[in-house]
């Protein structure tokens, strides 16, 4: 996925056989007929059940060879002609259609996790509390780095991550405490307390809110 190119993925390619677009699947992680990679991550085909090519091959390959298989028009990306792949049945590939879209947000999202768990070692003195944020609310990225970014958070006094921290649903409840004990600590470490009325941030000797006027 990291070094694959993702511009195949905006490809259009015609079936010859009977018009229609082909789909963008996921290759099998083999080729079928030799053993060899595909050499991409992606792959176009017919999945049209009414392509000729797919109708015909069904009794062709019968004929020829004896047994129950069919064929559907296949292209790899950056090729201009495409060949007739063999498939056992009408289901083949698919499930394996992919959404381009998805999977480039897919990649960004890595690519941004990457990005601030190299900036981790750093980010203490430069007071980037950015990657810090970044890995604490992507609850796609890896439990380690953020863990690590929960730990260190208080260490870049910056109390503009309370509310982006408070406002995320958390899936992992683990990585939710930890964020939680550490702007407790950032709280206190600066002589301030969330308004339990309607949680602004308030020196922690106040009396009343000064947003709010609710006495505490
Ligand atoms: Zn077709
Ligand atoms: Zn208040």
């Amino acid at each position: 996925m990291l070094n694959c190119d993702l511009s195949s993925l905006d490809e259009k390619h015609i079936c010859p056989h009977c018009e229609q677009e082909l789909a963008c699947c996921n290759a099998p992680p083999f080729h079928i007929g030799d053993g060899l990679g595909w050499g991409s991550e992606f792959m176009f085909i017919c999945l049209n059940d009414k392509c000729s090519l797919y109708v015909n091959g069904w009794k062709h390959i019968e004929e020829q060879f004896g047994h129950i298989s069919s064929y559907r028009y296949m292209l790899l990306p950056g090729e201009k002609k495409g060949t007739p792949m063999m498939v056992g049945s009408s289901d083949a590939f698919k499930g394996c259609e992919v959404d381009p879209e998805a999977v480039k947000s897919q990649n960004e999202r890595y690519k941004r996790e990457k990005e601030a768990i190299a900036q981790l070692d750093t980010c203490i003195e430069q007071q980037n509390l950015q990657p810090i944020l970044t890995l604490i609310l992507d609850e796609a990225a890896e439990k380690a780095a953020r863990k690590r970014a929960c730990e260190i958070l208080c260490k870049v006094n910056d109390l503009s991550c309370v509310d982006p921290i408070r406002n995320h649903e958390f899936n992992d409840c683990s990585i939710e405490q930890l964020a939680n004990l550490s702007i407790s600590k950032l709280l206190s470490e600066n002589f301030k307390k969330e308004c339990p009325y309607c949680a602004e941030i308030i020196k922690s000797q106040a009396k009343i809110c000064r947003h709010c006027d609710n006495e505490l």
